[in-house]
């Protein structure tokens, strides 16, 4: 590991001042930059924590029904919290089909939405090309072991795939993170904080240095509860989505109002699915319908020959999503 120094602020406006020099980095629950740091995949000369009490960990339902949730909330927390399950329950859902009880324990929420992609080509030092760790190296995920790889989002220069669940749904509801930093405070749509790789694959997020993200609003959503989170992955537990889906339907009498759909282990962010979300409205919820919507999940996609078979399985994924959810209808 590359020496560091450990800076513990007791406050959020020194945290950021501390966070905007060019060569610091943040450290809120560690499980994901503990592992950068030791694989030196990270080199900050200095490292900011978070976990001091500076983050709040309230969670709570707002005047007006949305839910407020502070960055510095543990996974564990968020996804027990009865606020969370009543409301939003793909959220709690998320939370608790990612990592294990021991990573969630320790998570925060907000470290969740900015962890790194899984890409094993990434994470491995021993590999030269990864233009996301050195920019013009190449990728060796192109022609190499693509399974796991981002379908959606993808550029000639990489094709990782994000790696949360939690910002799945969070991406479906509308969700916002609440941001300070050294120039003030500013709200981001959860859809708009991650930066598809393009020709600046380095760049994942559109925080400025020294922004930290302080907590995560879920707008009020009727469809909230009718509501269901679908991962598919290699086995039941401790592993990481191939596909995943988060639906969520608003129903007027027997018809769709508004349906909210998003996937995970597709995209270079995690993905909105607006064309199956408009192929749902006003329509009746039997199956036709799921099957006619689910066809759209794979627009736009431009698989590897290693990822292709996730085409079909985004199909099926909306489709057995929609299907749990439209039975409830
Ligand atoms: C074995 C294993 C399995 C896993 N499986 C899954 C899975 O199935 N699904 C899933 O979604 N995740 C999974 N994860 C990832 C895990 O959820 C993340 O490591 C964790 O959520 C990160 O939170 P943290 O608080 O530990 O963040 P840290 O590791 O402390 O930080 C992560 C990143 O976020 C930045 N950061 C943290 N907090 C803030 C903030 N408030 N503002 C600005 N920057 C901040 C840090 O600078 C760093 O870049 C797994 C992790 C492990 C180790």
């Amino acid at each position: 590991m590359y020496p560091f120094t450990l800076e513990r602020p007791t406050n959020l406006a020194t945290a950021a001042e501390l966070g905007a020099a060019p060569v610091s980095e943040f450290i809120a629950g560690g499980t994901d930059m503990m592992q950068l740091l030791t694989d030196e995949i990270r080199r900050p000369e200095h490292l900011v924590a978070l976990n001091g009490g500076v983050l709040d960990a309230h969670i709570g339902i707002e005047r007006g029904g949305s839910l407020r949730m502070g960055a510095g909330a543990r996974m564990s927390d968020v996804a027990d919290h009865p606020a969370v399950r009543d409301a939003f329950p793909l959220v709690s859902q998320a939370l608790l089909l990612s990592a294990s009880a021991q990573v969630r324990n320790m998570a925060t929420i907000g470290g969740n939405l900015l962890q790194r992609t899984r890409c094993v080509y990434f994470r491995d030092p021993g590999v030269a090309q990864c233009n996301k760790r050195e920019l013009g190296s190449g990728c060796a995920a192109m022609d190499g072991d693509n399974r796991m790889h981002a379908v959606l989002g993808v550029s000639e220069h990489c094709i990782a795939s994000h790696a949360s669940d939690f910002a799945v749904p969070l991406v479906a509801l509308d969700a916002a993170v609440l941001v300070r930093g050294p120039k003030g405070d500013r709200v981001i749509p959860v859809d708009d904080l991650h930066q598809m790789p393009g020709d600046t694959p380095e760049v994942e997020t559109v925080l400025r240095r020294g922004e930290v993200i302080t907590a995560i609003d879920i707008p009020a959503f009727a469809g909230g509860r009718r509501s269901t989170y679908l991962k598919v992955r290699d086995r039941t537990s401790f592993e990481f989505a191939l596909v995943s889906a988060a639906v969520a339907l608003d129903m007027e009498g027997d018809r769709i109002r508004e349906a909210r759909v998003a996937m995970g282990g597709v995209g270079a962010k995690p993905w909105r699915m607006r064309g199956v979300e408009q192929a749902l409205a006003d329509v009746r919820p039997d199956d036709d319908a799921f099957m006619a919507a689910a066809e759209r999940a794979s627009d736009g996609a431009a698989p590897r020959e290693g990822n292709a078979f996730k085409l079909d399985l985004m199909r099926r994924a909306v489709f057995r999503a929609l299907q749990t959810v439209g039975g409830n209808a």
